[in-house]
């Protein structure tokens, strides 16, 4: 078995707050040549990292080492950072839609607005990138960017990260925690769920509260995705998903995207990355049990978070393929890992 093969089509990156930390545009250029991290061009190339959802997000002025730290240990309580208000957050915004639009300038990304584009880049060997919102403090309360977003290739979601928002209200890092640590939908959430609809923009549950992932299942027609968590039952994150939610996902023929992060997979979630691969085949078996074969898929969040030592780099990913072949998982079914699940929910959320 070639195992750059299947092509990896993956829930969520970070690689745009990457470069945009790094100087923004000027940056970009890296991403062709190889940057010192987890994903570019060069090491999608040697691991069969075929695109992705790469997520715009607006950071906190918040000491990442220190948070870090705080979390290697057995038990944490991080406090949320402040809301960021939209005329704040909106160069941030700018500047990393403009960084990805260079990457597809230097020819390291098709931006991808349907799944017939991610098909065609999959098959010609250019990276597929789909633009994603991680957080919508970017997204005024008249739902007015979200339109010229749209227009500029938006075609996902997330209404918060874990900080709160005019939309509602997301998971702090918490060890042990439920997933139920706060508000739901505000009345412009709501909006924005229905207008995502009409738009067919995914809507990403990850990161957001219980209550309001129940919020986002009355109001939401489309399918119920969470583009990087995992399995509660596993690991008692705050922000993975307990069993009756992904009971919710598979009645909504939504997906689960498996979240690479140490924290969120080791059963003692502590953020120590020597974590074997069988624990990454832990929550697979677990999500598939619950959610069945075409329902899951991976989401990294490369470039945002810590990750197990054999798959630092995408790279790396033959390693996690060998895993699925040793652990039984068959052909078809790995294919469906890697990518089919992705392209299946997607031409379902966006339409053929
Ligand atoms: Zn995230």
């Amino acid at each position: 078995m070639d195992l750059r093969q299947p092509l990896i089509f993956d829930g969520h990156n970070d690689v745009l707050l990457k470069l945009y930390r790094a100087g923004g545009v000027p940056a970009a250029a890296g991403f062709m040549t190889g940057l010192d991290g987890a994903l570019d061009a060069p090491a999608a190339k040697e691991g069969g990292f075929g695109g992705g959802f790469f997520a715009v997000y607006v950071p906190s002025p918040v000491d990442l080492d220190a948070k870090m730290e705080e979390m290697t240990k057995p038990e944490y309580q991080l406090s949320l950072p402040d809301p960021i208000a939209w005329r704040d957050a909106i160069p941030v915004v700018m500047s990393q839609v403009a960084v990805l639009f260079e990457l597809e300038r230097l020819g390291g990304v098709k931006i991808c607005r349907s799944v017939a584009d991610i098909r065609a880049a999959l098959a010609s060997g250019i990276m597929a990138a789909i633009f994603h919102i991680e957080g919508a403090e970017g997204i005024d309360a008249d739902l007015n960017t979200l339109e010229v977003l749209y227009q500029a290739g938006l075609r996902s979601l997330g209404p918060v990260w874990s900080r709160p928002t005019i939309f509602g209200e997301g998971v702090p890092f918490r060890f042990p925690s439920s997933p139920d640590t706060g508000a739901g939908l505000t009345d412009a959430g709501v909006r924005l769920v229905k207008r995502c609809n009409q738009l067919r923009i995914m809507l990403d549950l990850s990161h957001i509260t219980e209550a309001g992932f129940w919020d986002v299942a009355r109001h939401s027609d489309a399918p119920l995705v969470a583009t990087h968590s995992n399995a509660h039952a596993i690991s008692a994150q705050s922000r993975n998903l307990t069993d009756k939610q992904l009971h919710a996902i598979r009645e909504r023929d939504g997906m689960v995207g498996l979240n690479f992060a140490v924290a969120f997979l080791r059963s003692d979630g502590r953020m120590l990355a020597d974590v074997p691969m069988s624990q990454m085949l832990r929550h697979l078996d677990h999500l598939i049990e619950h959610l069945g074969e075409d329902r899951v898929g991976l989401g990294s969040d490369y470039d945002g978070a810590v990750v197990p030592e054999e798959v630092t780099r995408v790279s790396g990913l033959p390693a996690l393929r060998a895993a699925m072949e040793q652990h039984g998982y068959g052909t078809a079914l790995i294919a469906k890992l890697c990518h089919g699940n992705w392209l299946r929910v997607l031409e379902k959320t966006w339409g053929a």
